[in-house]
């Protein structure tokens, strides 16, 4: 088995295909990592997401430099991983915003509940503050496994 290098073109493609991945965020020197739902827009090079205000959400507005990693990981031999490097930008409603977040829930949309598990807070009845963000993408990178016969 050896493990090669993916492209920037690769990457994208499995960032196009995948909608789960895990987002690390940082604050004080304390790192923080937890799932979450996505979705690449390839033509504007983010990475859109919903979310409810918490915990990720108070530390990227204070810290917006963001790590998502997103895998598809068959077995220990068989896996790509992708990681991804950038910042945390929240969607507004200003008339300039209302475009990008037009663009959002279109691609939210290709999933079914697509606001599910974000919104789905435990043990809470009040309806929670959310948001809409992009990651904007600093830099990419890929592995893939790929069998040899040694
Ligand atoms: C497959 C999948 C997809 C998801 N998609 C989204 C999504 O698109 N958007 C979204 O907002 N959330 C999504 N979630 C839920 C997400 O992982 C978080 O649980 C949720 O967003 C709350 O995060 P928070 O930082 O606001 O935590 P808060 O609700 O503020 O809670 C903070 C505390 O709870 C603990 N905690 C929070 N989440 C988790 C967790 N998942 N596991 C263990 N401990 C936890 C932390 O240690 C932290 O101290 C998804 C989860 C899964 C498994």
């Amino acid at each position: 088995m050896r493990v090669h290098e993916l492209s920037a073109a690769e990457c994208w493609e499995v960032l196009s295909r995948t909608h789960v991945g895990r987002l690390a965020c940082a604050r004080a020197d304390q790192p923080y990592v937890v799932p979450i739902s996505f979705s690449y827009d390839v033509l504007a090079n983010c990475i859109f997401s919903f979310s409810a205000v918490g915990k990720k959400v108070d530390w990227m507005r204070e810290n917006p430099k963001v790590c998502l990693e997103v895998e598809e990981v068959a077995d220990r031999f068989n896996w790509t991983t992708i990681v991804v490097l950038g910042r945390y930008d929240e969607i507004g409603d200003t008339p300039d915003e209302r475009a990008v977040r037009r663009r959002a829930l279109e691609l939210f949309e290709e999933r079914s509940r697509w606001w599910f598990p974000a919104i789905a807070k435990i043990g809470s009845e009040e309806r929670p503050a959310v948001v809409v963000y992009r990651i904007h993408v600093d830099s990419v990178s890929g592995r893939r496994t790929e069998q040899t016969d040694t």
